[in-house]
């Protein structure tokens, strides 16, 4: 953004001032829109001149609930009067809860709870190769994992070591060893590279649905097919749902909609329910029961106050609701917008996604992705572009049906010029 500027120098609005500041001593290492936001409730949110704006990212689904769900919020508010941190070294009143429950709501065993996604899948990655070890018998030192071309995992240095994505890469080596990228989609790749050295394969891991590489649905049958060859294979099927899970797809995982229960649910975002950061791996007593004391771990890692709002999240998902109006009104938006991409005219080269999710590929010709979203911002809606000229939707689960039309009806406007 370019700051102006009064004659004595200092920056016209609050936004450009505080913008100025933060490009000035912040690292650059996101472009986020020009916009500085104050408050924030529900699925809208006020900058700092009291502009209002309608979320349609959603904290890249953390906040399926909302800004400032009251049940969170109290939940929080609750545990900040009792005790926020003890460190692992002592138990305390919420952890064996939040990981009874969790373990419940996913079908599965065990939990061990960290903080970001990335370092859920790093723990994942760990969790997998130790069991390959142990109870595979894969020889030390070869365990191999199969990963998804256009994958986004995270950020940290083994987890950029099997991204496709140049950008995520470049000038961070040296890379982690140990990765086989395949194509996203291709169950025969996937066979072939499961064929080519299934016994020193201890997982592979994938999104359900490529979020950060445009909400990419794989074709059906997929996932499905990628159960069956892990299975026959004694590899771990390994479903990153930070993006994808807790209801966003109108499912509590978006590995529902194939019938497909992976052996690792990898989880993070929506768990702290966008009050605090919240991630877990989840899985059987077989697998996530090959860690010993000391070999893994997190200082904030399950802590009370994680623990206390993530367990309200999980009660919250346990009911239903939020994926019943996350199937609805993702009907609708899939609706509008497959109208929309019809439309003679309307910029709409592609529509993808599920449930409350969706990715529209605009016609470059009309803006880019970066363009389309600061020209709806301009129109009081926040939207977030990637590779170049999609769109991701993903507003809060709690948005009302009014204004997810009006959100689209201005993203009709602004394609249409
Ligand atoms: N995995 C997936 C599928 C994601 O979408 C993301 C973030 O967008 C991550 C992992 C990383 O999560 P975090 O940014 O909390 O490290």
């Amino acid at each position: 953004m370019a700051i102006r500027r009064r004659r004595n120098g200092d920056p016209v609005t609050a936004t450009e001032a505080l913008i100025a500041s933060a490009e000035e001593h912040s690292a650059h290492n996101y472009h986020p829109l020009p916009v500085v936001v104050a408050t924030a409730e529900g699925a809208w949110m006020t900058d700092v001149e009291g502009n209002r704006y309608l979320d349609m990212l959603a904290g890249y689904s953390a906040l399926n609930f909302g800004h400032g769900n009251p049940r969170l919020l109290d939940a929080a508010r609750a545990q900040l009067g009792r005790v926020t941190l003890t460190s692992r070294a002592f138990h305390h009143d919420r952890f064996a809860d939040f990981c009874a429950r969790l373990a419940e709501l996913c079908g599965m065993e065990m939990v061990l709870p960290m903080n970001t996604g990335a370092e859920a899948v790093e723990t994942a990655v760990k969790t997998a190769r130790a069991w390959g070890y142990r109870v595979k018998g894969v020889p030390e030192g070869r365990a191999r994992i199969i990963v998804a071309g256009d994958n986004f995992h995270g950020r940290t240095t083994t987890v950029i070591s099997f991204s496709t994505d140049p950008e995520a890469r470049a000038d961070f080596g040296p890379y982690t060893p140990g990765f086989t990228v395949v194509p996203y989609g291709d169950l025969d790749a996937m066979s072939a590279a499961l064929d080519e050295n299934a016994e020193d394969t201890v997982a592979v891991l994938l999104e359900p649905i490529q979020g950060e590489a445009g909400v990419l649905v794989p074709p059906p049958g997929y996932l499905a097919g990628v159960r069956e060859l892990t299975r026959e294979r004694d590899v771990l099927f390994v479903a990153d749902e930070i993006q994808s899970g807790l209801g966003r797809t109108g499912r509590t995982f978006a590995c529902e909609h194939e019938g497909v229960v992976p052996d690792v649910y990898v989880l993070g975002k929506a768990l702290g329910g966008g009050v605090v950061p919240v991630s877990a791996v989840v899985s059987s007593r077989a697998v996530l029961g090959v860690f010993a004391p000391g070999e893994h771990g997190s200082t904030f890692g399950g802590n009370p106050l994680a623990c206390a709002v993530g367990l309200e999240v999980i009660e919250m998902l346990r009911g239903g609701e939020y994926q019943q109006r996350a199937a609805e009104l993702g009907d609708h938006l899939h609706r509008e917008l497959a109208l929309l991409a019809q439309a003679p005219g309307s910029g709409v080269r592609a529509v993808r996604g599920r449930g409350l999710w969706a990715g529209v590929d605009v016609d470059p010709a009309r803006g880019t992705g970066r363009e389309i979203s600061e020209r709806l911002m301009a129109r009081g809606v926040l939207v977030k572009d990637t590779h170049g000229s999609t769109i991701r939707i993903a507003p809060p689960l709690v948005i009302g049906k009014e204004d997810l039309d009006w959100g689209l009806g201005q993203l009709r406007d602004v394609l249409a010029g």
